[in-house]
């Protein structure tokens, strides 16, 4: 080499500052006992799991309704991927749009009781879509402080002044709405919160919706598949109502992956216009769509699974249930959130449950509000009347040492 070597960070010896900061950073996490690692799955998803080298029974997926590893659905999918190839591709607006992504939105609209619906790769992108599509520096974004990080990320990304309401607390979202200069205005609240597992007043948002002529967007990530007869959360006035976009993601008690908007037609095309990560993304395989399909029929044919599901809340809540140690939070879902206060203790009695071959996971501040870290436990209908026993079991036992 003739020329003078350029000045190089990466040569030995010499500091690269923003990386060491990330250093800084890594250390300073573990410090605080909130770095985050990964358990590595060895199994397909399900309640009898391989995870980092050992069989125990898993209490944290959202695979509510046991459909991730159905037989009939991952048949389904073989089939398709004969019939349909694997990519898709190309974006939807090219040529990424398969008649199999079509038929499940008329299947999925159909089915929660809207006039039309479009097919997202996943639900983080459909809610970046829904609020970047609809509001601008001219909106305003009223959002429950317990919503899904995505909904925030969402806010913050599409410019419009963002407001947030106490958990649930309607008086206080009326007073903010009450107050708005906005020409656009978005109520947006999880429909089951995924870390409280509670649902939200539906009818009461949307009455304020109407008093204050603005958007409800409900994402109902935690509540398709399991509530009324797997419609998910919608009540009858929400259904009918043109304000309401609803959103069901699909990686969880569909057991596959992606996620569904339902609206209004007219929201519906406007997003196909304007919402980029929809335009400006290759589409989902379509074989997924086929096996949603599938998984759709499911569904609507899983009344014995919810049955069972309902049984396994019931078992575990009464297990728990009158227990001065720790607080199982009021929830009729599969969530289960059993707070035990400081994120040291959550760690330590997620240790000592997978010691005993039982995983459920701790979730720590920031997730969640200081000093309400937690166990979430979540139930599957695929869990035997016997897993529920031995965590209570498990958890009276280690809640005595
Ligand atoms: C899981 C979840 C999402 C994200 O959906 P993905 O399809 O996993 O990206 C969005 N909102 C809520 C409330 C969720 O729980």
């Amino acid at each position: 080499m003739g020329g003078m070597m350029p000045p190089s960070s990466s040569s030995p010896g010499t500091c690269f500052s923003a990386l060491s900061r990330l250093q800084q950073g890594l250390a300073q996490l573990e410090a605080d006992e909130v770095l985050r690692s990964r358990l590595l799955l060895e199994s397909p998803q399900g309640v009898n799991v391989r995870v980092n080298g050992r069989d125990v029974i898993s209490f944290c997926s959202n695979d509510y309704l046991g459909l991730a590893n159905e037989p009939a659905l991952t048949a389904a999918a073989e089939q398709l991927l004969r019939q349909c190839g694997l990519g898709a591709g190309a974006s939807h607006l090219i040529t990424g749009h398969h008649v199999l992504h079509q038929q499940f939105e008329d299947a999925f609209a159909a089915f929660v009781g809207k006039p039309a619906a479009l097919l997202f790769s996943t639900g983080y992108m459909a809610n970046l879509g829904v609020l970047t599509a609809l509001l601008d520096r001219h909106g305003e974004v009223f959002a429950d402080k317990l919503n899904h990080a995505s909904l925030n990320d969402a806010a913050q990304l599409c410019g419009a002044t963002f407001s947030r309401y106490g958990h649930g607390n309607i008086d206080q979202l009326e007073s903010l709405l009450a107050k708005s200069r906005e020409r656009t205005k978005l109520i947006v609240s999880d429909l089951v919160f995924s870390m409280d597992g509670d649902i939200v007043d539906v009818d009461g948002l949307l009455s304020l919706a109407e008093r204050y002529d603005a958007w409800l967007f409900l994402d109902d990530a935690h509540g398709f598949g399991v509530l009324n007869d797997g419609r998910g959360g919608l009540t009858q006035a929400a259904r009918q109502s043109d304000r309401v976009i609803y959103l069901a993601t699909l990686g969880k008690a569909a057991g596959v992956f992606g996620a569904a908007l339902a609206a209004h037609q007219s929201v519906i095309q406007w997003l196909v216009q304007k919402a980029r990560p929809y335009v400006y993304t290759t589409a989902m395989p379509p074989l997924l769509a086929g096996a949603l399909l599938e998984s759709l029929k499911l569904i609507q044919a899983g009344g014995a699974r919810r049955d069972r599901l309902r049984r396994h809340v019931a078992a575990l809540r009464r297990g728990l249930a009158d227990w001065p140690r720790w607080q199982l939070l009021h929830s009729t879902t599969p969530i289960q959130p059993l707070v035990v206060g400081s994120n040291a203790n959550a760690v330590n009695v997620s240790k000592k449950l997978l010691e005993r071959g039982l995983l459920v996971p701790a979730i720590r501040t920031p997730t969640v509000p200081r000093n309400t870290a937690r166990l979430r436990i979540t139930l599957s209908s695929a869990h035997r009347e016997e897993d529920i026993v031995r965590l209570c079991d498990a958890l009276h036992e280690i809640a005595e040492t």
